[in-house]
C-alpha cells in the first residue's frame, strides 16, 4: 500500500546519480524538481557540480526538463539560466502536469525518470504516472513552511520504512 510513496532509487544528491546508470536503465528523458533538488529554495543558482552533472546528461543525449510547483517567475529564472524547458505551478502530485512535462520532452512514461526531494509531491506523483522515481536528500536551505511542518514529518514515516529495503539504494527495486 505504501509502495506508491516509495522511490525506485534513493540518492544523497543529484551528482551521486550516475549518468551511466540512467543510460543502462534505458531512459531518454529526465524530469527534475527544482527547489532543494537542483537549487536551494533561497537561491537561483545551482552549484558548479550540479551544473556539470546536468551538462554531462545533456552531452549523453538525455532530454531534460524541470517540473516545479513554484511560480513562473522563480522557475523561469532558474530554467532560463540552465537552458531547460519547464512546467511551473505544476500542482504535483496531480498527474496532468507530469503528462504535460513528458509531452514537452517527447518521452513516454517508461522512458522517463523523475528526480525530486519530496515523497508526497515528486515521488508519489511520478509513481502515479508510471515514471522511474528517484528521491534525493534535500539541499540545505529554507523550506516552504507547509513542507517543513507537514510533508517532512510524514516523510519520516516513509523514509523509516525505506531503510528496510536496501535494494532501493542500488536501484534494484522493482
Ligand atoms: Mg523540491
Amino acid at each position: 500500500m505504501l509502495k506508491i510513496f516509495y522511490p525506485k532509487l534513493y540518492a544523497s544528491s543529484l551528482v551521486e546519480i550516475e549518468p551511466e546508470l540512467l543510460e543502462k536503465l534505458g531512459f531518454k528523458g529526465i524530469l527534475l524538481d527544482l527547489d532543494n533538488t537542483i537549487v536551494c529554495r533561497d537561491s537561483n543558482r545551482c552549484s558548479k557540480e550540479v551544473g556539470e552533472w546536468l551538462g554531462e546528461l545533456r552531452a549523453r543525449g538525455f532530454k531534460l526538463g524541470i517540473i516545479s510547483n513554484n511560480s513562473r517567475r522563480r522557475v523561469g529564472a532558474v530554467a532560463g539560466q540552465l537552458g531547460l524547458p519547464s512546467v511551473h505551478r505544476a500542482v504535483k502530485p496531480l498527474v496532468s502536469p507530469f503528462r504535460r512535462a513528458m509531452k514537452m520532452l517527447g518521452t513516454k512514461p517508461e522512458e522517463t525518470a523523475l528526480i525530486g526531494d519530496q515523497v508526497f509531491t515528486d515521488i508519489f506523483g511520478g509513481n502515479l504516472c508510471g515514471l522511474y522515481t528517484i528521491l534525493v536528500v534535500p539541499l540545505e536551505g529554507k523550506e516552504f513552511w507547509g513542507t517543513r511542518l507537514i510533508s517532512r514529518r510524514l516523510e519520516k514515516i516513509v523514509l523509516a520504512r525505506l531503510k528496510q529495503y536496501p535494494e532501493i539504494l542500488h536501484g534494484q527495486w522493482d
